[in-house]
């Protein structure tokens, strides 16, 4: 599948999401026997772990079409980029989305900031530059999408594996933002 058609194909499972018309395709008994042998998603998603936040859902897909990485304010650390690598190595799967989401917890308390002990303050450290790359009157979800365009950048710097895919065209690596209420992602810096 064309990195366009991905896409494609997420916007249209997005769009029956919000229209409460989920298929629900690919989640029975026949389709967990034929995914036996291997899986072959066709996206990658790295989200948030928010209870709302489910890719799966969103996208109206089914077992073995997404490769789900999800961690508290959808950061790049060093196991989230390992988990990436691994299915852009071994895997077809050509999309990686980072999906933010309006009113992210974790983004809110990085904005609070303090000492919140040792493994909150590791992964709030990776929020933190949103915060100082936007203005001092931004909102918490121009923070959010903030958050998710350096992540992107941070999958690319931090990873030869996946700098090397994106540089020679086998990958693409975009940014979205996911609506609570209305159900809709918006990708907002497609080119
Ligand atoms: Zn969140």
């Amino acid at each position: 599948m064309k990195i366009q058609e991905i896409l494609a194909r997420l916007i249209n499972g997005n769009t029956r999401f919000v229209a409460d018309l989920l298929e629900g395709k690919l989640q029975d008994s026949k389709r967990r026997e034929s995914l036996l042998s291997g899986q072959n998603p066709f996206a990658i998603i790295l989200n948030c772990s928010d209870s709302r936040v489910v890719p799966e859902f969103i996208f109206d897909t089914g077992l073995g079409e997404l490769f789900t990485v999800r961690v508290a304010g959808n950061i790049a650390n060093s196991s989230t980029i390992a988990s990436i690598e691994y299915a852009v190595v071994n895997m077809e799967s050509k999309l990686i989305v980072v999906m933010g989401h309006e009113n992210c917890g974790a983004v809110s308390s990085a904005i609070d900031g303090g000492d919140n002990g040792t493994n909150l303050n590791h992964l709030l450290a990776h929020i933190t530059p949103a915060i100082s790359a936007c203005k001092k009157d931004a909102t918490i979800d121009d923070i959010v999408k903030k958050n998710a365009e350096l992540t992107v950048n941070d999958l690319k710097n931090k990873s030869t594996i996946l700098k090397e895919a994106l540089d020679n065209g086998s990958i693409k690596i975009i940014p979205a933002y996911y609506n609570l209420g209305t159900g809709k992602v918006d990708f907002y810096k497609i080119n």
